[in-house]
């Protein structure tokens, strides 16, 4: 049985033009030069909208490909296996932007803004942490208050990934008192009088554009609240909507990595220990632990996202893949280390960047620590 289950066709489509697209466009030492130099990797993303897997999640009336969350993984997975911050950044198109405005936004806003996502002349980026909200997000502070018949938004976020290259920045406000009832997401033009980011250095996904963002008397309009009027105090909804597909694309990007850990670990394997003559079992059966993990954690994600894909009750499902793919994708990541030895602390060697980035997969998009109260909660804990 197919892995995907449904839609096969497509989903072989799909990963078989990112598999291309990686081969064509995405040579190891622009990886590793993008690490350095901590640069968003914006020529990439344009190429990605180019050949069209930028709109894999958005209907073909949109000029999409017409793709489910299937899809975005599968492209998620295949691109992390190389460039695992490409995927990140991808997320300022396909979650923040599509999935959010298909779930959330009205019409209008669905037609403004998705022809301009998908061509690559617009990026959207998620804002919701602030200093004191981040596990506790409906802790927000951020207010949106209306004025004369503008909401002026005053407040602080943290964290937000692409708010730096973004041009609409959708931001979790605080517009009424109930903690849960009180919450109206805008979409805030960057260029917004009032308005600014600026880049946080952090220990990986280098090039992801991770910002601190101010708002100081920033004007918006109504029609600017995402859904429009009836998005008024709904965030928190609107939010829980798109959480399962958030975590379903992070488990990709986790699963991605940690088959890229298992794939070097086994040709360097191959080429420094002489299994057969000295049989070295050990580091054998670590490989194949490591390899047996990575397939189990995958089956586990598809799993989740075959449920999410029938409609299905999947939240628990949805956050045992995110903390399994990225707890696993850290201890594979860490053994690979080990076996590499000395190697593994050299620059040029890639392990070392896959463990920087798999420390920071586990705490972005909720905490290992969350998804697991999560999923107790649906345990009946
Ligand atoms: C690279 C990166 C990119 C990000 N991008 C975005 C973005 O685009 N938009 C956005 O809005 N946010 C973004 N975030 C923020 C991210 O969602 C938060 O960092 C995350 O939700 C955790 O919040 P916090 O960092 O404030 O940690 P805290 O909530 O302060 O948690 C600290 C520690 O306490 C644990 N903890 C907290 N509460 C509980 C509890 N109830 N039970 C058990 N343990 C608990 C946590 O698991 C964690 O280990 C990003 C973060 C990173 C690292």
């Amino acid at each position: 049985m197919s892995l995907y289950e449904v839609d096969v066709e497509r989903h072989d489509r799909v990963l078989e033009m990112t598999r291309d697209f990686v081969k064509k466009e995405i040579p190891p030492e622009l990886v590793r030069e993008t690490d350095r130099n901590d640069q968003y990797p914006l020529d990439l993303i344009k190429k990605l909208c180019a050949v069209g897997l930028m709109g894999v999640n958005v209907p073909e009336e949109f000029g999409g490909m017409g793709g489910d969350v299937i899809d975005v993984m599968l492209m998620y997975e295949e691109i992390s296996k190389r460039m695992p911050v490409l995927s990140w950044a991808a997320g300022n198109i396909t979650l923040y932007g599509n999935e959010i405005l298909l779930v959330n936004g009205n019409r209008e806003q669905q037609e403004k803004y998705l022809p301009k996502l998908l061509n690559g002349e617009m990026l959207f980026c998620l804002a919701i942490t602030e200093p004191d909200a981040g596990s506790d997000a409906a802790n927000i502070k951020t207010r949106a208050v209306l004025q004369n018949g503008t909401y002026l938004i005053n407040g602080n976020k943290m964290f937000i990934s692409g708010a730096g290259v973004s041009d609409i920045t959708v931001t979790m406000t605080r517009t009424a008192e109930s903690r849960y009832k009180g919450i109206t997401s805008f979409l805030v033009d960057t260029k917004s009088e009032g308005y600014s980011a600026k880049s946080i250095k952090k220990l990986g996904y280098n090039g992801s554009d991770t910002c601190e963002v101010y708002y100081e008397n920033v004007e918006v309009k109504a029609d600017a609240i995402v859904g429009g009027e009836a998005g008024l105090n709904n965030g928190w909804n609107q939010m829980m909507n798109t959480l399962n597909s958030e975590r379903l694309a992070l488990s990709a990007c986790a699963l991605g990595i940690a088959q890229a850990a298992v794939d070097d670990i086994l040709s360097f394997a191959k080429e420094h220990f002489k299994f057969g003559a000295i049989l070295n079992q050990d580091i054998q059966h670590t490989i194949v632990e490591m390899a047996t993990e990575v397939e189990a954690a995958r089956q586990l994600a598809y799993y989740a996202a075959r449920k999410e894909t029938k409609g299905q009750e999947c939240i628990k499902e949805t956050s045992m893949s995110k903390y399994y793919t990225t707890e696993t994708a850290k201890k594979v990541v860490a053994t690979g280390l080990k076996i590499l030895g000395e190697y593994g602390a050299l620059e040029a060697v890639d392990m070392q960047r896959y463990l920087r980035d798999v420390l920071i997969l586990s705490v972005g998009g909720g905490t290992t620590q969350i998804q697991k109260n999560i999923v107790a909660k649906t345990l009946g804990m």
